[in-house]
Parts: structure tokens; sequence; C-alpha cells
């Protein structure tokens, strides 16, 4: 038995340090089942989360992103708008991302506190510098949409 590469070898990007480009091509299909409402709402510029309604339960903020189920008490949730403007709470910036990063660098990943939400969304700042407590606004890719959580960013508001 002998083993033999099948794929192609990788192209050298840069000698020192060695950078090189390895291709992959795979891919996967899954479906956003009880969060397919949030995607659709994005393509439609309407952020979407869940809220719980058990009266019993302590948290009656938004959950954004949603959650098909009440994390704490797992009845199902309540559709609501969210808010489409709040602040950062806090970022970092991406220079150097892994493999299949979507977006060009250096790209602000952001985290993002509107009022009346009790989680903090993380996401990107499409436009400006970020900064702690920053004033921000939605923005969504509603031409030639992505379908994945990237048709939602922010920009300074
Ligand atoms: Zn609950």
């Amino acid at each position: 038995m002998s083993v033999e590469l099948v794929a192609p070898g990788c192209e050298v990007l840069n000698l020192s340090p060695l950078v090189i480009e390895n291709v992959k091509d795979y891919f996967h299909v899954h479906t956003y089942g009880g969060l397919t409402r949030f995607f659709e709402g994005l393509r439609a510029s309407r952020l979407l989360g869940t809220r719980c309604t058990n009266r019993a339960c302590e948290e009656h903020r938004i959950w954004l992103p949603p959650r098909a189920y009440c994390p704490d008490c797992l009845r199902p949730m309540e559709w609501v708008e969210a808010p489409q403007r709040g602040e950062i709470f806090t970022h970092t910036t991406v220079e150097y991302p892994g493999s299949n990063f979507k977006l060009s660098t250096p790209c602000p990943l952001i985290s993002v506190s509107l009022e009346g939400v009790c989680t903090k969304m993380m996401s990107y700042l499409k436009d400006g510098r970020p900064e702690i407590g920053m004033k921000i606004r939605a923005w969504f890719r509603t031409e030639n949409p992505t379908h994945t959580i990237l048709d939602l960013a922010w920009v300074p508001a």
C-alpha cells in the first residue's frame, strides 16, 4: 500500500515568515429552525428578538440573538421588535482572521448594548472607529444578503 497526495498543494504567498494559501472547499447545510424569523427580519431591516411570556420567569427582557425557548424556564418565547439604536459595550479589532473570515480587516467586533435587551449581542462596526459607549444604530445588508448574521452590522448613530 502506498499513500499519495490527492489534493492540490498550497500556494506560497510569502517566504519569511512562510505564509501559504490553504484552499478549503467544504461547506455545510443547516437550518435556522425556530430562529428563521430572525434572519427573515434582517432582510426586511427588522431586528427581532424573543421574550419570555411566563409570568413566573424572572427574565422578561428581550433576548438577542433570539432564543426559540426561554433559557430559564424552557417555554416557547414570543417574537418582538428589538431597538435598533444602542451603544458599544466593549470591542476588539480583528487584524489577522482565521480561515473563512468573510469580512475585510481590520474589522471592529463589538458587543452591543441595547435598552430592554438582557444580552449583549456580538456584531461588527461597519463604519468608524469603535469606542466604549459610542452611540450606534443597526445597519442591514438588504441588497445581496448573505442570509447569515453578517447581514446585520452597526454604524455610528
Ligand atoms: Zn422564561
